[in-house]
């Protein structure tokens, strides 16, 4: 049964610095039924993520802005209960159109995936887009060598949950995650499978770094940019290696940290420091799901999710993601 309406989260204004709830309205929508080509799916998970705050801003980036007065968009997992295409109904699909209960789009736009090899809402998280971002940054940007001490910032949250684990299993024979509060640094050796772990809130990062690192790193994973690129250069290894992979330090800010102060050792160290986005990786998934599906079925690959109920708290989950109030991947269930 198709239903008249379902609900979606539009953005009516553009925040400035850190979002308001006012910014966003939970609205009602007519369901449209699919054409030729195309499927109806009913959104079982949705996924909040940072790149989605720069997506709120009006400005030309490597993805467009969201559109005032128009639901915002972003991963979704949902089953297809209407179909005038290959994709038959009753199939669990991946797609782009996140942010509301029911979603009509072209057959071709969205990816079937297998619940019984995973969760479904794993395709969201560690055999999706953001243990592939793990995956890529550690084999394609910055790629561990055996023996490589690696720095991953961000390490509770949903790619660097992985990555230090994703880093040990390439070679390197330290890992050191930083996070926010000492319930997160305590997760990160107990449960993450870092060899030392970093409260960033504690202050003093490139002390904090040397005493874990007393040899220095050769690989940085920077999920966070600002002071923890700073510390991150003050510490690494000649020849060393920094994937770019976000900055999350700096999304609500107004006025963005300056660079690094210290970025001129990257001269002398011979640094390199290399960003990248995941979607221009998406050739390696199919290699990076078979792995990363053996260590989950092997039960040697730490995962965790933050689920918030319902469409309804669909921006909460969002804000509180920005604020850290997550461990691994923020996702929204919807009933
Ligand atoms: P997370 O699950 O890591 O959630 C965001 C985390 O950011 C929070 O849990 C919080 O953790 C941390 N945080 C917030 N403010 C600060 C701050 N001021 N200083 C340090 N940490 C802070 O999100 P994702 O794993 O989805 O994303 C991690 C990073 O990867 C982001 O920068 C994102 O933009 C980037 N990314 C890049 C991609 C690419 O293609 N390049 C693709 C996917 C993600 P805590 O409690 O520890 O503060």
């Amino acid at each position: 049964m198709i239903p008249a309406t379902g609900r979606e989260v539009r953005l009516v204004a553009r925040p400035v610095g850190e979002p308001d709830p006012s910014d966003f309205e939970l609205a009602q929508a007519p369901v449209r039924e699919p054409d030729e080509g195309e499927i109806l799916v009913r959104n079982e998970w949705i996924s909040v993520d940072p790149y989605m705050r720069g997506r709120m801003n009006d400005v030309k980036s490597y993805t467009p802005p969201f559109k005032l007065g128009e639901p915002m968009e972003g991963g979704a997992v949902g089953t297809v209960i209407a179909s005038r295409s290959k994709i038959p109904e009753g199939a669990t699909v991946l797609h782009g159109l996140g942010w509301r209960e029911y979603a009509t789009l072209d057959a071709g736009s969205a990816r079937p995936v297998d619940p019984e090899r995973a969760p479904a809402q794993a395709y969201l998280g560690v055999l999706g887009m953001t243990g592939l971002t793990a995956y890529a940054g550690l084999t394609e940007i910055a790629p561990v060598q055996d023996g490589d001490v690696v720095f991953v910032s961000g390490a509770a949250g949903a790619v660097g949950g992985v990555a230090g684990q994703i880093a040990r299993r390439l070679g390197a024979s330290r890992v050191i995650g930083s996070a926010g509060g000492p319930e997160k640094a305590a997760k990160l050796t107990k449960d993450f499978g870092y060899d030392a772990a970093i409260d960033y809130r504690e202050g003093e990062l490139e002390r904090q770094l040397s005493e874990a690192a007393p040899n220095g790193i050769d690989v940085y994973f920077d999920n966070v940019g600002g002071d923890h690129l700073r510390a991150a250069i003050a510490v690494l290894n000649t020849y060393g290696r920094v994937a770019m992979c976000g900055a999350v330090s700096q999304y609500n800010k107004t006025k963005p940290d300056p660079g690094p102060d210290n970025l001129f050792q990257a001269v002398g160290k011979r640094l390199t420091l290399r960003g990248f986005i995941v979607g221009d990786h998406q050739k390696l998934m199919g290699e990076y799901v078979q792995r990363a599906s053996g260590w989950l079925r092997e039960g040697s690959f730490h995962t965790e999710e933050t689920v918030v109920e319902g469409i309804d708290n669909a921006v909460d989950a969002f804000l509180g993601m920005l604020k850290g109030r997550n461990v691994g991947k923020m996702l929204v269930q919807l009933k």
